[in-house]
């Protein structure tokens, strides 16, 4: 029976054999079409590159300084964690624009990893500055990932939300800032016999590894669950930036013992005279974290390490006022919605403070304090201006319910 013709749809020639049929042989196309096709979507595909590099002007980058003094208008204190967040947003645009024929100097992404007790500022600070770039900047959770195979996520569902801030736009993506919130959780759980498998812990690391050294990856566009037949996206991670943050609960032991192990001896007295022992943090280096279990490998892939101290009552009480975004102003402007005058006495916010400590809540339950003793008046809505007094604060919070407002957090 001689052939049917068939054509390619494209070009209209009949090439024979070098021709993909679709389904039921109903339509055709040529291998040099689709040779042609592909070359097409390169040539766009770095068009597009491109010009989502051409965005980005040198002249235009806010400088660390800028950046450090937008992050102070929202964060208080956490001088060093701050000098080190805007030096490394600043060379991660440097690093995006830098020129290809430097004889061969390049430079090289610097990930960050942030240690600091829960409630001390560590996603504020991520949040805060995802606000004044204009790169996507995705915050995602380390505690939902497990390793390949395993109920949980994968690794790669990380960039889902760089790619959802991105729009889907791959180019963009993969010049994005990813934060990684809760890393400590990934850590190799030390009393974990290794007869039963750690995949929550450093099958995990490895996985995040891949993600951080720069390499292409397969992200499923759904995100977490794997189904098989869907399609992947191909996103490279040379140049997205990681920064990471754990509160590394009880790593000031591990700090401690490595500054007791080093003291020994002729430097000893020397060196525990200047101990800070209210806060350890500020001498951790990169051994501790490896001590709490992460593994070396990761380590190496987050060369800045940083910390943020704990917050005293003077940092929980400016952090009641000073913020551009702070508790007592946002009350003051829902009140003032009303065409009332809120204000509130010294002595009141001292008095807040001090039940933020003794209820051991930190900067996270000021809000739930406050909003105690804000709730009658917000309920009843007075018709004059209002002055919190610290006996009104202390009738509002002796009545509430100590144990709802230490688990308000
Ligand atoms: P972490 O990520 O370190 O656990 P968060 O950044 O989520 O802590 O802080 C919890 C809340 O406490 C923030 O939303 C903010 O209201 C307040 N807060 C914590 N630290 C600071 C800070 N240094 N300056 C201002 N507010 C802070």
């Amino acid at each position: 029976m001689p052939r049917k013709e068939q054509k390619c749809n494209f070009c209209g020639r009949d090439l024979g054999k070098n021709m993909f049929a679709a389904d039921e042989n109903q339509g055709f196309i040529c291998f040099d079409c689709i040779e042609r096709g592909h070359q097409l979507i390169q040539e766009i595909t770095a068009k597009h590159a491109q010009a989502v590099k051409d965005e980005l002007q040198f002249d235009q980058l806010p400088k660390p300084q800028a950046i450090k003094a937008f992050l102070d208008q929202y964060v208080i204190g956490q001088e060093e964690a701050k000098r080190f967040l805007s030096v490394a947003v600043y060379n991660h645009y440097k690093r995006l624009l830098q020129p290809t024929d430097d004889n061969g100097v390049e430079i090289e992404k610097s990930n960050i990893i942030l240690v600091g007790s829960t409630g001390t500022g560590k996603t504020l600070l991520a949040r805060t500055i995802a606000k004044l770039l204009n790169v996507p900047f995705a915050i995602v959770d380390a505690t939902v990932l497990t390793e390949a195979g395993y109920v949980g996520e994968d690794v790669e569902s990380l960039l889902v939300r760089l790619l959802q801030e991105a729009n889907f736009d791959v180019a963009r993506a993969e010049q994005g800032i990813v934060f990684i919130d809760e890393i400590d959780k990934i850590a190799r759980k030390a009393d974990n016999p290794s007869i039963t498998r750690d995949v929550s812990g450093e099958g995990v690391q490895q996985g995040l590894l891949k993600l951080l050294e720069g390499s292409v990856v397969n992200v499923p566009p759904e995100g977490g669950r794997k189904h098989p037949e869907q399609e992947f996206i191909r996103v490279n991670t040379q140049n997205i930036l990681f920064i990471c943050g754990g509160a590394f609960d009880g790593i000031e032991r591990k700090i401690a013992q490595r500054l007791n192990t080093q003291v020994v001896g002729f430097e000893a007295s020397k060196q525990t005279e200047h101990l800070d022992k209210n806060n350890m943090l500020q001498y951790i280096a990169p051994q501790d974290l490896k001590s709490f279990g992460l593994i070396p490998e990761i380590i190496g892939r987050l060369p800045i390490l940083t910390y943020l101290q704990p917050l005293d009552k003077a940092a929980l009480r400016r952090i009641l006022i000073e913020p551009k975004n702070a508790i007592t102003k946002q009350y003051q402007k829902l009140m003032a919605m009303d065409g009332i005058a809120l204000s509130f006495e010294d002595e009141a916010l001292d008095y807040v403070v001090e039940k933020a400590m003794e209820y051991k809540v930190g900067a996270r339950g000021l809000r739930s304090l406050v909003e105690t003793i804000m709730i009658d008046i917000m309920y009843d809505i007075p018709s004059s201006p209002f002055v919190i007094t610290k006996e009104y604060a202390q009738s509002k919070i002796e009545k509430a319910s100590k144990l709802r407002l230490q688990n308000a957090v």
